[in-house]
């Protein structure tokens, strides 16, 4: 067996994502009433919210921003020494931005950005949630009671995030942050990099990086957050119908990450996506799944074929082909 490199282990799990919205309110209203995510703080011009199941104290932060699009992606790392190492590892990449003050529910974190220029940060000090008496489960292990209210995401699971150069961004992921990788999808006889799943936790993926087919920079295709089974996904279908939001694909399954999932656009534009019933990761050892052009196919394991939207439309949008040719390859992940 070929010798490894010791994977780092300092970063915990995905602890907040900040999307941004040029329709605050709306987005706000299909957060909290029909994702039926609780709003625990308002600052400025960003709301923070936290799904039932989620321990910290808020989980996502939507700000207002001319532009649809992710803000900050945040990282908690695994102890206060561990955000010290990342720091002097990333710092000394180049891509560091330096400490950031606290935010809310967290102590002072350590900014960066990706290759491809997403924002990103690695912070530890955690205030975990402590209900007020109306949302305190009748549970001693569920942070907060499960309301019921609209689709009633549990937490937040994963990011997809756009790059030109996706083996660049994977790399980093995999070096600097110490993400395993988990599956990738590979054309031209594995030459050209589609896509790479990458994951920190036993979470299938926490982030996924896919060609940018029209060469942006720090785009977000979606943000998913998960419910316990399939079921949910079917009854969300039906709660995000009723609210007169559009559902782009699904509910459907993924071929990799085995996925189950169901895409809307919040009224921001951002695309989001309900899933559940991927599987865990647990191995040490894992060997990354590599898929072709044929096994890939065209990106679900069955159900209907994903829109072509799926493909162009990505948060903040480019109009046509920035590169100013059509791509040569079709990217379904
Ligand atoms: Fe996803």
């Amino acid at each position: 067996m070929a010798e490894q490199r010791e994977r780092i282990q300092d970063i915990a799990h995905l602890g907040r994502v900040e999307l941004l919205t040029p329709k605050p309110n709306e987005s706000l209203w299909y957060f909290r009433d029909v994702l039926g995510m609780e709003v625990v703080h308002a600052q400025g011009q960003s709301v923070y919210l936290r799904g039932y199941g989620d321990y910290a104290a808020a989980t996502v932060k939507l700000t207002e921003a001319k532009n649809a699009g992710v803000g900050c992606i945040s990282w908690r790392a695994a102890s206060a020494q561990a955000l010290e190492r990342r720091a002097k590892a990333i710092d000394a990449t180049g891509l560091g931005l330096g400490w950031n003050e606290s935010d809310f529910g967290r102590g002072r974190s350590y900014r960066f950005r990706d290759p491809d220029g997403h924002l990103m940060e690695v912070y530890y000090e955690e205030n975990k949630y402590v209900a007020p008496e109306e949302l305190r489960s009748t549970l001693k292990n569920l942070p907060q009671k499960y309301t019921g209210r609209g689709v009633n995401v549990r937490r937040i699971d994963h990011l997809a995030l756009l790059a030109k150069d996706v083996a660049a961004n994977r790399t980093f992921a995999q070096d600097l942050l110490g993400f395993q990788l988990r599956e990738q999808v590979r054309y031209n006889n594995g030459a050209t990099e589609i896509g790479s799943w990458l994951s920190p936790s036993p979470v299938h993926h926490s982030v996924a990086y896919v060609a940018d087919i029209k060469g942006g920079s720090g785009r977000l295709h979606h943000f998913s957050l998960w419910v316990d089974n399939r079921e949910d996904v079917l009854r969300a279908a039906t709660v995000i119908t009723e609210a007169g939001v559009f559902i782009e694909a699904g509910p459907s399954m993924h071929n990799n990450s085995q996925g189950f999932y169901l895409y809307t656009y919040e009224p921001g534009g951002n695309r989001v996506e309900v899933y559940s019933s991927s599987f865990l990761v647990m191995a040490p050892d894992w060997e990354p799944v590599t898929w072709n052009e044929e096994e890939r196919g065209t990106g679900t394991y069955w159900g209907a074929a994903l829109p072509e939207s799926f493909i162009q439309y990505a948060t903040p949008n480019v109009e046509g082909d920035a590169a100013g040719k059509t791509p040569e390859f079709p990217v379904f992940f």
